[in-house]
């Protein structure tokens, strides 16, 4: 089919606010992997200057780390008709992937360091508390398999192995899951908060996780799942992703588990030629 009849809004939740440890790469990794396939993408900022409508225009969602006051600065705004508009996508099953600060957010609440509980959006069923400031921050590599029902099957269908996901995690927020599925478990590094193995949520088709690194270069088939899943949605129809040279993601990868000491099966990860 003739890609350019594809077009892309990608929805990046407040770029000024929330990209503090480099989770833009993600917007890029989404941008690019869809041009390269012909694809029109368009990046649309969900800021304060945004609307509800805005919001509920777009195919995939980004939302980056923040620090804690950056986060207070964004929940003082993400509410009402835009808060119902997220909810609105994300339990409908928009694609999306947060990171760290963002799915902090769209839980209950988030206690941070210093200052009053910041309120969250309650989409996801899990709760973050900042220790304090004099406790160690969570910093450090993070490698997990992915263990979300769907979400791995999708995976493993598309490279042919169990998914695991090499990253970077860095917070003071420690997140307790309730009914929301984690996204993996951890097989190096803390995770949600260093005592449950859990790491990160799922939830319809929205990927949380602390993993910063950016998420997506580093593992750029979850970059074309939330293409084809956003795609899939949109056209109501299966979309053949033609398959791209992830050569130096794969060494990048494999570097890291080298260096990391953590073995996983080697087989060669395929790309997505086919969406089911
Ligand atoms: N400020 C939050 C915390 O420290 C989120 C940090 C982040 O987004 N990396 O947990």
């Amino acid at each position: 089919m003739n890609s350019q009849l594809y077009t892309l809004t990608i929805g990046w939740l407040y770029p000024k606010l929330m990209s503090t440890y480099g989770d833009r790469g993600n917007v890029t990794t989404i941008e690019r992997r869809s041009q390269w396939r012909g694809f029109d993408v368009k990046v649309l900022p969900l800021d304060q200057a945004a609307t509800a409508e805005e919001i509920k225009s777009v195919d995939i969602i980004v939302g980056g780390g923040a620090q804690d006051r950056q986060q207070e600065l964004v929940m003082r705004d993400l509410k009402g008709a835009k808060a119902e508009a997220m909810r609105e996508k994300l339990d409908n099953g928009t694609p999306g992937v947060f990171t760290c600060g963002s799915p902090q957010l769209l839980g209950h609440y988030y206690e941070p360091a210093a200052g009053k509980r910041i309120e969250g959006l309650g989409i996801l069923d899990l709760v973050s508390v900042h220790p304090g400031e004099n406790t160690k921050r969570c910093i450090g590599n993070l490698v997990i398999e992915v263990t979300a029902k769907k979400l791995a099957r999708d995976l493993e269908a598309m490279i042919g192995m169990k998914p695991y996901l090499v990253g970077f995690e860095n917070h003071g927020g420690r997140t307790k899951l309730g009914k929301t599925e984690a996204l993996g478990k951890v097989i190096y590094g803390l995770g949600n908060n260093g005592e449950d193995g859990t790491e990160g949520a799922f939830h319809q088709n929205a990927i949380a996780t602390y993993s910063h690194g950016p998420l997506l270069p580093k593992n750029p088939f979850v970059a074309d799942w939330l293409i084809q899943t956003a795609l899939r949605l949109k056209y109501q129809q299966p979309i053949q992703l033609s398959p791209l040279n992830d050569e130096l993601a794969q060494y990048a990868r494999e570097a890291m588990l080298k260096k990391l000491k953590v073995e996983l099966p080697t087989e060669k990860q395929r790309l997505p030629t086919v969406v089911s």
